[in-house]
């Protein structure tokens, strides 16, 4: 089931030029309907393609003003309930709400390093573009391709 966005709680990220659902969508369906032509709300996002939408949950997750849901999964919430997330920097609480009014919360540890601490190339070599008709990655060192050992891979 696609997102959709709660116009009661979206404030189009204060009318910044690139909000925070559209910068995270990985499929770049959502958009800013800035004067409301597009959906009767101004300032407002909306998905504009929900047949596109893969339920990946990045702009639920992102949104400041929780703003977004996103029809939830039945194996995780029975018909009739809602799940929404709240991020915070090392941890994510989910709550879902079933249709009886009942709420149950879940945390979750997302992180062990600081925000914005990880260098994810500071123990890597440097490319060496002479070698970039090899296969592989700049990152490992590869053998030419050669035939495995069987010896090795059938366990008795
Ligand atoms: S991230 Fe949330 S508050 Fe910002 S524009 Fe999208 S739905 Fe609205
Ligand atoms: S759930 Fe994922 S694919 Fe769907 S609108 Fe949000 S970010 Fe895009």
């Amino acid at each position: 089931m696609p997102t959709f966005v709660r116009t009661d709680k979206c404030d189009g990220c204060k009318g910044q030029d690139k909000t925070a659902c559209m910068y995270i969508c990985p499929h770049d369906l959502m958009k800013l309907d800035k004067d409301g032509c597009e959906t009767g709300h101004a300032m407002r996002a909306f998905n504009q393609e929900p047949e596109q939408c893969w339920e990946c949950y990045s702009c639920v997750k992102i949104c400041p003003q929780q703003a977004i849901e996103c029809r939830a999964y039945a194996d995780i919430v029975p018909m009739g309930g809602s799940v929404q997330p709240l991020r915070g920097t090392d941890s994510i609480v989910w709550t879902i709400k079933f249709r009886n009014g009942n709420l149950k919360r879940f945390k979750f540890p997302i992180r062990t390093t600081a925000e914005g601490s990880i260098d994810p190339y500071a123990d890597k070599a440097a490319a060496d573009l002479s070698k970039i008709g090899n296969s592989g990655y700049f990152t490992t060192n590869f053998e030419p391709q050669k035939s495995g050992d069987p010896s090795k891979l059938i366990r008795k």
